[in-house]
């Protein structure tokens, strides 16, 4: 499988490409930095995750809108620090999460809180920030937040995540639009919880929001939510509720593996005549974009330490396993995995694994490679969900991170040793 074309790019990659038999990202050649800081290591594209957002920041031109970078995407304060000088706000979803927004330089007053179990103290904590919202996710949750508020003496904005009910046909673990989820409050309920939030002194509604799921991949499930969302807002505004923003959530999917999903830029001109249709264009937008900022910014290097020729499956053993990357173990996610310098000549089919000792530790399967034991793959699309997901499973550390910048490199995070992990243990 020869994935690059004649130009030397890799299609839905626009920052990757081949020069020679080498893989670049940038101006980079991968193999320098796995030389220099070792393997599995997670490599990201500066311009490629503000590419991403200039695509979103084209499609709201001219409206009153705040892009909030969903951070569990990926978390790491240098990405962080990017996302907050290019004027992004943060959607978190823990009190962890907007320590890492302060420690990044973000504005908390753009920050929206999400996740449907925020604790008492984690209220305290971001209301004491001076939050810019709480996403609310049910009607129990409204009546903690004014308790906490008002013990406070401080009001809270809140906005109401309302399940619209529409299916994004996604994978089952990352649809949260659908009725049997645990997310949000369901559409026939809004009007009363939002009657319920008037009535309390600790609070003041600010908006309402949605977030139907991830990896979308068609612009459709987004229109069906406008109407549904706004047929609310037309309810809740006649019963004498302002809502001041829509916060149409995150969930865009970008290319694994051919995937076509709208551009950022095309999907909210769609949105937005659809708002402008129904007389809303005038509106405060808020979107919570996670995946498709840094999906496609990031690759995985690992080198391949054995190649384990089957009788039914040849495996091929590298040194990042499901604790670095776990989407593939956990949804079964594909990740295209190309050789970091290009060999001429036939390739084998090969199961790519990992170290770890489960089954379920597995990075690709079935894919044509031809390499060596001591070689370099890269697995694509690493940007999200996969060093924010990682787990230090076999006592293995995290690995470290690259920040490419044309032809500057960052180091933005260590490599974790065992000290690290052991740091806050205690034998007895
Ligand atoms: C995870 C999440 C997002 C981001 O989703 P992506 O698919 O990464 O864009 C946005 N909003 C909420 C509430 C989330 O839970």
């Amino acid at each position: 499988m020869n994935m690059t074309t004649s130009t030397g790019k890799l299609p839905g990659h626009p920052f990757l490409h081949r020069r020679g038999q080498q893989l670049m990202l940038e101006e980079v050649p991968l193999a320098d930095l796995a030389a220099r800081w070792g393997t599995p290591l997670f490599v990201y594209s500066k311009a490629s995750m503000l590419a991403a957002l200039a695509a979103y920041q084209r499609g709201l031109a001219g409206r009153k809108a705040q892009i909030c970078y969903a951070m569990k995407a990926n978390s790491s304060l240098a990405v962080l620090q990017l996302f907050a000088r290019a004027g992004c706000g943060f959607d978190i979803v823990s009190g962890g999460e907007l320590e890492r927004v302060l420690a990044a330089g973000g504005d908390p007053a753009k920050v929206i809180f999400s996740g449907v179990g925020k604790t008492r103290a984690e209220m305290a904590q971001a209301l004491r920030a001076g939050i810019g919202c709480f996403n609310v996710e049910s009607e129990s949750e409204l009546d903690v937040l004014h308790r906490v508020a008002s013990e406070l003496g401080r009001i809270a904005p809140v906005s109401l995540r309302v399940n619209p009910n529409v299916d994004a046909k996604t994978h089952p673990y990352i649809s949260t639009g659908l009725k049997d989820n645990k997310f949000g409050i369901a559409h026939e309920n809004a009007l009363a919880a939002y009657r319920h939030a008037a009535s309390l002194s600790g609070l003041r509604v600010v908006g309402i929001d949605c977030h139907i799921g991830s990896q979308i991949t068609d612009s459709a499930p987004y229109l069906d939510t406008i109407d549904r969302i706004l047929d609310l807002v037309e309810e809740i505004e006649k019963a004498g509720i302002a809502i001041a923003h829509i916060d149409l959530g995150g969930g865009l999917g970008i290319s694994y593996n051919g995937e076509a999903p709208p551009a950022a830029d095309d999907l909210w001109s769609a949105l937005l005549a659809r708002f402008d249709a129904r007389g809303h264009g005038g509106r405060q937008f808020m979107i919570e974009p996670g995946r498709s900022l840094v999906g496609n910014a990031g690759v995985c290097l690992t080198e391949v330490l054995y190649l384990k020729p089957g009788e039914e499956k040849n495996f091929c053993i590298v040194d990042a396993a499901m604790n670095d990357l776990p989407r593939p173990a956990m949804y079964e996610a594909f990740h295209q995995i190309v050789a970091v310098c290009e060999n001429p000549g036939p390739g084998t089919l090969y199961d790519v694994v990992g170290p770890v000792c489960e089954s379920g530790d597995w990075l690709g399967r079935q894919r044509l490679l031809h390499v060596a034991p001591g070689e370099l793959l890269a697995v694509l699309s690493a940007g999200a969900y996969c060093m924010s997901m990682a787990s230090n499973y076999n006592t293995r550390g995290r690995p470290a991170e690259v920040l490419v910048d044309g032809s500057q490199v960052h180091l933005i995070r260590e490599r974790e040793d065992a000290r690290d992990q052991m740091r806050s243990e205690r034998l007895v």
